[in-house]
């Protein structure tokens, strides 16, 4: 049965097998589907040993409730609805529909995500939806969406990368988070093609590159409007482009005036000569493509530094071309899907716009309810975490550890702790789960059938390959228990997959994710289809924009993007930069990657690396304990020492929980627009611990 991994938005293309085990019991593996167009067989360690999370020991398998001890207990599915609707109907009755909030996934199929989205409306009542996905794509959604008018991670298939002569990739580690894309870039440099590669850290990712630019933290805007700058200095603006396809050149163009490089130099720390070398690989390729990862959009200017990438891409009119183009690099599964179909807290199916009347009316005639039942836009991610306590008194959470992946997240310990309810839907006990009132068991990639829009906008098949537990229910069956136990059954029917996806088609019609034309059927015979796809005879969109752009009048926009600091610098107190980010062997917050005995063996436990001179200088050695300190917190790590840091920089993976949890310490300073935290870099100090006197 061929399916896909359950973690990254590159979602490989997998096989189950079935191999016989020491005892003579079969135990299931998982190997790369070479039929896959995308991945072309190849996997990464998290994809190969996915298999090792499906018949786990430490599987919840059956409902749990807390009992009168404060224990988690086995219940009986009947049981534990019933406490879950009693406590959600008793929050509505005293505290009004808003003090309920739900919180997805960017992990969901698209069919989970909507049936959440038509949850909260319809059967809760509530404005107050959001969704892991704002903490990862956010930023890069609100920055396309105001330049080209339509948000899709890759507007291109991702075989363009393979054949552009310069691609320019800003914040992304991709040969450790995404092994498999590599082979597109491999390519591109095999014929011939540069990659630039933006980062202050000197990943593997940078290492593979023609050109590593290692900016400081924080001043990606500045090094884009350098690179613009020279563009125009050196009449590399393809102007003929810019004057057919955009508007608001001029006003950037007079922004990008100040951005000299000798400044740029100053501001970023990247060499005046680096500048220049990326601006003119860029200008005078025939085909570039720019992408930007989380390092540029996981800060308080994440929007203002991708519409800065942007102006690059159109001002060397990329965008649109064949073997070209911008894009943003998709984190999670169904980062893309799950940003799609309602379960952003002003969102409704199809990418519509909560406050949109036309667009009311549309999903009303779906849902079959008066358009004036569908509460207005809610609290974003962040906001609805921190607001736990006070106005928002129970939450629904499905396949997200919040503890773990939120910001400051000490803070928003304590707000769970503060709830009157909590039901966490899920498969392990994460350290969210474990806080909650009631866990809900619920079934795995390899166990249910769905839809994943992978980073490139392909809609795949997600297939049940194997049975679930048999007390587990998949989250499509537990919303609709949800919604029949409040007294909504008649508008949640089925939860066969199937129907709800049918659902989801006649809801996204018209809307600018449009997957009106796709069935179960036409993925299976054309391995995935493109959206935006209005009409089962539409051969789906693989390339965006060739003609026009999704603005009104079809031409992109430019966007003044100024640099301003991050929300921390560092300073006395706190002289060093913290950044945060992934590693090869873990995915996310690490509920299902920590579990799996091989890639715990790969990286048991976080730690603070830091460059031989920052390590000098406060008189620590590789291994020894660190105290790592921001304004949030303080956590002990162990050292890697490595040159890969700059000097006022060190690093931590975010995949562990409790008091190795590096999101104890991180900021969560929102950006204005896109309300994405900046999760990516605060000001820290680190000094040697020591226990009792002792140096440990
Ligand atoms: Fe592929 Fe991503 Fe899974 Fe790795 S984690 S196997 S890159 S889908």
């Amino acid at each position: 049965m061929s399916t896909h991994c359950p973690y990254c938005a590159f979602q490989c293309g997998v096989r189950l097998t079935r191999a016989a085990g020491a005892n003579g019991a079969r135990s299931l593996g998982v190997v790369g589907d070479r039929a896959s167009p995308v991945s072309r067989g190849a996997l990464c360690v998290k994809g190969h040993h996915a298999a090792a999370t499906l018949a786990h020991p430490e599987r919840v398998t059956t409902p749990l409730v807390r009992d009168a001890s404060g224990a988690l207990v086995r219940a009986s599915w009947d049981d534990a609805i019933a406490i879950v609707t009693r406590a959600l109907t008793a929050t509505r009755a005293v505290h009004g529909a808003d003090a309920v909030g739900v919180f997805g996934s960017g992990a969901l199929t698209n069919e989970k995500a909507y049936l959440l989205g038509k949850l909260a409306r319809v059967a809760l009542g509530t404005s107050n939806i959001d969704y892991n996905g704002r903490f990862c794509m956010s930023s890069a959604a609100t920055a396309a969406n105001m330049a080209f008018g339509l948000d899709r991670g890759l507007p291109f298939p991702v075989d363009d990368i393979a054949h552009a002569e310069v691609v320019l990739l800003v914040g992304g580690n991709l040969a450790e988070t995404m092994p498999p894309i590599m082979q597109y870039f491999d390519r591109q440099r095999a014929a011939g093609g540069s990659l630039i590669v933006v980062d202050p850290r000197r990943t593997p990712t940078a290492d593979a590159a023609t050109l590593h630019l290692r900016l400081t933290p924080g001043t990606d805007a500045a090094l884009a409007n350098g690179i613009l700058h020279v563009l125009v200095r050196d009449g590399l603006v393809d102007q003929r482009y810019v004057d057919a396809r955009t508007e608001g050149f001029e006003a950037v163009k007079a922004l990008a005036s100040s951005y000299w490089p000798e400044r740029v130099e100053r501001i970023t720390g990247v060499a005046e000569a680096r500048i220049v070398e990326a601006a003119h690989l860029l200008g005078r390729a025939k085909s570039a493509i720019v992408l930007t990862g989380r390092g540029p959009e996981q800060q308080s200017q994440g929007v203002t530094n991708t519409l800065a990438f942007i102006n690059v891409a159109l001002a060397i009119g990329a965008v649109g071309r064949t073997a070209s183009g911008f894009g943003c690099v998709t984190g999670q599964g169904n980062g893309q899907g799950g940003r799609e179909h309602g379960q952003k807290c002003d969102q409704l199916p199809g990418y519509r716009k909560i406050d949109d009347p036309d667009a009311r009316r549309h999903v009303a005639a779906v849902w079959g309810i008066p358009e004036r039942e569908i509460p207005s836009k809610g609290k974003s991610a962040y906001e609805l975490l921190s607001s736990l306590g006070d106005d928002v008194r129970a939450l629904v959470v499905v396949a997200s550890n919040v503890l773990v992946s939120t910001p400051n997240a000490i803070e928003i310990e304590r707000r769970v702790r503060a709830l009157d309810f909590l039901v966490v839907v899920d498969f392990f006990l994460s350290e969210t789960a474990a806080l909650a009132d009631v866990v809900l068991p619920s079934a795995q990639w390899a166990e249910e059938d769905g839809t994943m829009t992978t980073l490139e906008g392909r809609v795949v098949r997600r297939r049940r390959a194997v049975a679930p537990p048999p007390e587990v229910r998949t989250d499509l069956e537990i919303f609709c228990a949800i919604a029949a136990g409040l007294g909504k059954a008649r508008y949640f029917a089925s939860s066969d997959p199937r129907d709800v996806f049918d659902e989801l088609r006649r809801a996204s019609s018209g809307g600018a994710a449009d997957y009106a034309g796709i069935t179960y059927d036409r993925i299976d015979r054309e391995r995935g289809v493109f959206w935006p796809c209005p009409s089962e005879a539409h051969p789906g969109t693989p390339r965006l924009f060739t003609d026009r752009f999704a603005t009104p009048n079809g031409r992109a926009r430019f966007h003044a993007a100024r640099h301003a600091p991050p929300a921390e610098v560092p300073d006395d107190a706190y002289p060093l930069y913290l950044t945060t980010g992934r590693l090869l062997a873990h995915y996310q917050s690490g509920t299902q990657t920590r579990r799996v005995h091989a890639l715990d063996a790969m990286a048991h436990a976080p730690l603070v690396e830091m460059h031989p001179s920052t390590a000098r200088r406060h008189g620590i050695s590789d291994g020894d304990d660190v105290r790592l300190e921001t304004r949030r917190g303080a956590a002990i790590f162990g050292a890697k020492i490595t040159s890969s840091l700059r000097e006022d920089t060190v690093f931590v993976p975010f995949h562990w929980g409790g008091a190795q949890s590096v999101n104890r310490l991180t900021s969560a300073a929102l950006d204005p627009l896109s309300r994405m935290p900046e999760l990516k870099l605060c000001a820290a100090r680190i000094a040697l611990h020591v226990v009792q006197g002792e140096r440990t």
